[in-house]
């Protein structure tokens, strides 16, 4: 069977189109500035990338462009799109009406609709490119994959929030977590390949990447989780604080006469390491400039792995020990010194890193020791793989 697994944002849209046998991707592809000019690139699997500049007005005729790609003579990878059997939707928030994948359906799409306050930047997106796919492709399958379905398995002590009931009761204020996909992919994982038994199962996972969180999976459900409401909760990210004290927010706007957007923008696009450094989001530029002797580059690394200790400490507390912590996303994959430094808080917890296994890179290992009391690994998250296995086990 092949899924054609979609990512849609406000002015980009994601592809991949995967086959579900063998799970491998036969094209990836990024649909970029639609509404300004446009711009695809397409890279059939083990061919080189096109990129084709043609006007992208809206998602419709992104997803024409997309279509056209695949079937193309000379870079396609498809000859027809009866090829095509399914379509996953990426969907950014499912609120409290969905903890799993759904088929799409007319309902299906009022429902999301009902969760767009919750993700004004993320759902109309996610929207508009299903509705586009639905009206090229209408007898096409679609299902739904949300980011926060995992994460409903939270109790109420882990997502209600210290404000008055009234908020949670009419607009349903709580915490729902994000990345969900990728943490329920790699806490899978985590326990296949340490051969522990997913109902007696305590695992960590630090997904860590521009945007990054934690979650505590106990016996494979997701008990608690570092994003909130929004993505802006939790660890201190790329351009994101992450938490702080709320009071904070007042303090600026009185001193600096700013509004309530002026803030949420600072605290989205301006703030962790990049507005920590001065210098980049990106953890190898502050790296280079953190050994040129750059102290603010320093400093902003070393509270990103502080705050992901103290994550990773209460999220033992909540689940009463932990088994594995796994490491995952552009960071968490790539950055041995970031994982010896996150480690070097946590040998309470008996745990040994092995140095050599720490500097092997994009690929599946354990990174502690033989006698480490709990493992660590590293383990290279596939989001839209785990679209496509939702999207075939659905239809
Ligand atoms: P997104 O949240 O946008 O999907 P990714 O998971 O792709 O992000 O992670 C991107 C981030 O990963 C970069 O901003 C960078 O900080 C980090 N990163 C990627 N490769 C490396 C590397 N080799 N060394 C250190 N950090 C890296």
């Amino acid at each position: 069977m092949k899924v054609l697994v979609v990512n849609c944002g406000s002015s980009s849209l994601k592809y991949q189109l995967i086959d579900s046998e063998s799970e491998q991707a036969l094209a990836v592809g990024l649909c970029e500035r639609i509404g300004i000019d446009g711009r695809l690139n397409h890279t059939p699997a083990g061919g080189e990338k096109v990129v084709i500049d043609d006007p992208l007005p809206n998602h419709e005729v992104a997803i024409q462009s997309v279509l056209a790609a695949l079937t193309d003579k000379q870079h396609g990878v498809i000859s027809s799109l009866e090829e095509i059997n399914a379509i996953g939707h990426r969907v950014v928030h499912g609120g409290e009406k969905f903890a799993s994948s759904v088929v799409i359906t007319d309902e299906v799409i009022k429902a999301i609709e009902e969760c767009n306050d919750l993700a004004p930047l993320h759902n109309p997106a996610n929207l508009i490119g299903i509705n586009a796919c639905r009206s090229i492709m209408p007898g096409v399958p679609m299902v739904a994959v949300f980011d926060t379905a995992f994460h409903q398995t939270m109790p109420k002590e882990a997502y209600l929030y210290g404000i008055p009931h009234e908020y949670y009761d009419n607009y349903k204020i709580r915490r729902y977590g994000f990345h969900g996909t990728s943490h329920s992919f790699v806490s899978k994982r985590a326990i296949d390949i340490t051969g522990l038994e997913e109902k007696n199962s305590k695992v960590i996972v630090c997904h860590l990447g521009n945007g990054a969180s934690i979650t505590a999976v106990k016996n494979g459900e997701s008990v608690d989780t570092s994003m909130g409401l929004t993505p802006l909760e939790g660890l201190i990210m790329g351009t994101r604080s992450g938490d702080l004290d709320p009071a904070i927010l007042e303090f600026i706007a009185h001193k600096e006469n700013k509004s309530i957007d002026d803030i949420m923008t600072i605290l989205n696009k301006k703030s962790g390491v990049y507005g920590m450094s001065g210098v980049s989001s990106d953890f190898r530029d502050l790296e280079k400039a953190s050994n040129e002797g750059n102290e603010r580059a320093a400093d902003a690394f070393r509270v990103f792995c502080y705050r992901v200790a103290k994550y990773i400490g209460s999220y033992v507390a909540a689940m009463n020990g932990v088994d594995a912590i796994a490491f995952t996303a552009g960071l968490g994959e790539n950055d041995k010194n970031m994982r010896r430094n996150v480690c070097s808080y946590l040998g309470y917890l008996g745990i040994a890193l092995d140095e050599e296994q720490n500097a092997i890179r994009g690929k599946e290992t354990v990174i502690s020791t033989k006698d480490s009391k709990v493992k660590v690994l590293v383990i290279p998250t596939n989001e839209e793989l785990a679209i496509a296995r939702e999207t075939v086990a659905l239809i």
